[in-house]
């Protein structure tokens, strides 16, 4: 599985979850709590703006300056911040890849909270050592060992991973 911008949302909340999603674990579809997943998808505002898939990515872009796009987001809450970031920073650098000069923006209207995201050096090198180590994580034979967090609770893995 090729890393794509949902599983850098992953890797920054729980490496586990990288593993058991680009292995095809299929959740507990029973649980009645949310896996991230969805629990995500019900954190977003409804797409209204333009969509753009590029290679194997969907994102919205917002509007467009002059020559220069601005992709992002519209969620509900900041809860997950710098994961969204991430997310975000690996679209801005397939674009930049293929020579698209953009920004990012998350909004987060409920809380009044605007926040640019830009692609630079220092953040590039971060998110090439980030695919690497996804990458790794894919190719290991065995998940990485649970590690407890607030997110459990509401992952439809849970089964999985405490029994
Ligand atoms: S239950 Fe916890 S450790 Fe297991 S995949 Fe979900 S978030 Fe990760």
């Amino acid at each position: 599985m090729e890393v794509n911008g949902t599983l850098v949302w992953y890797y920054n909340i729980c490496k586990r979850e990288v593993w058991l999603m680009s292995h095809g674990i299929i959740p507990d579809q029973q649980d009645k709590n949310v896996d991230l997943g969805r629990f995500i998808h019900e954190n977003y505002y409804k797409r209204s703006k333009k969509e753009i898939q590029f290679g194997n990515v969907v994102f919205d872009v917002l509007y467009e300056t002059g020559n220069e796009l601005v992709i992002g987001e519209t969620k509900k809450t900041s809860k997950f911040m710098e994961a969204s970031q991430w997310q975000l920073l690996f679209y801005l650098k397939i674009l930049k890849d293929a020579n698209i000069k953009a920004k990012g923006v998350l909004q987060y209207p409920e809380e009044r909270k605007r926040i640019d995201v830009e692609l630079d050096e220092e953040k590039e090198a971060k998110l090439n050592k980030m695919i690497d180590e996804i990458e790794a994580i894919i190719d290991k034979p065995s998940p990485p060992v649970v590690e407890k967090i607030n997110m459990c609770r509401n992952c439809a893995y849970k089964e999985y991973c405490y029994s």
